[in-house]
């Protein structure tokens, strides 16, 4: 069985990484789908614990099942952004292949400690997860802000990385390294873009020598993301252009069929809009990177 683990030792080895996007709805879910069809390349769709409150815990895990199955797409399935033991465990116990257990908000003391037991508990229903955890801060709320926290504070250090990764055991780390979730109206405008801070990318992974996720990548200069692959990222998080895209197609839907009712006959036109995106982060993070980690 292809597994998420050999999906990111793949791309890890061929200097390219996996694109993760959020799903609030069946059409993000059909959108990711496709354009991963059509790249032919794997990918992770996520789900937040809003998310997952929203689409239903065994339904999302049922609807991935059934696409990997019925359409030989190689899609995992992430619980993002899980705050408590409890939620992380029922996404385990739902078939989810990684779970982000993020406790970033604590003291860095007790994230490692409380981190390291959910490794433990996690593993042990699922020896096959894998999990995340995260240091730093790098903000909450796929949405659009009015403005953007000091970017230069509260960002991962390659020490704290070394000790988090080798006490905790996590598979994968989430560090702040400039980036943050949500967008800000100037970026949804493309007037302004997010920067990567890709030297700590690059001493972070050197040091940890962990599988890395680049949160809130919407909005970031593709220059800056194809950086922070050939630093050692291995999966891009997209929401929230996804959900500006998810808006804009379901405006443009109604604006050319002021008349009509029949849901599949609007929906497919914000799918597609969705679908766009999907497939230019796809393209952009699928064309090989020359690794620094590699020469
Ligand atoms: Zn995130």
């Amino acid at each position: 069985m292809y597994r998420l683990r050999n999906a990111l030792e793949k791309a890890q080895n061929n200097g390219y990484a996996v694109g993760h996007f959020n799903i609030s709805d069946w059409i993000f879910l059909r959108a990711v789908s496709a354009a991963a069809q059509e790249v032919k390349v794997p990918v992770i769709v996520g789900a937040s614990e809003g998310e997952r409150a929203f689409l239903g815990l065994a339904q999302i895990a049922a609807m991935v099942r059934g696409m990997r199955e019925e359409q030989g797409v190689s899609i995992f399935l992430n619980a993002d952004h899980t705050h408590s033991l409890d939620s992380a465990i029922a996404s385990a116990k739902a078939g989810f292949d990684s779970i982000v257990y993020d406790l970033s908000a604590l003291p860095f003391e007790e994230n490692v400690k409380q981190t390291r037991l959910a490794v433990e508990a996690l593993k042990s229903i699922n020896p096959e997860i894998l999990v995340e955890g995260e240091i730093g801060d790098i903000g909450t709320g796929s949405e659009i802000h009015e403005s953007a926290p000091d970017r230069s504070k509260n960002l991962t250090t390659a020490e704290e990385a070394k000790q988090y990764v080798k006490t905790t055991g996590v598979d994968i780390l989430a560090p702040s390294v400039g980036n943050m979730h949500g967008m800000l109206q100037a970026m949804v405008q493309g007037s302004a873009k997010k920067r990567l801070d890709l030297g700590r990318i690059r001493e972070i992974k050197r040091v940890s020598r962990c599988w890395l996720t680049l949160h809130g990548g919407s909005g970031t200069k593709d220059e800056d993301l194809r950086g922070a692959i050939a630093a050692g990222i291995n999966i891009i998080h997209i929401n929230t252009e996804l959900r500006v895209a998810w808006r804009r197609g379901l405006e443009a839907a109604f604006s050319q069929k002021p008349q009509e009712i029949v849901p599949y006959k609007l929906l497919p036109i914000a799918e597609e809009s969705i679908k766009q995106v999907v497939l230019a982060r796809l393209q952009l993070f699928n064309q090989p990177v020359r690794q620094l980690l590699a020469q």
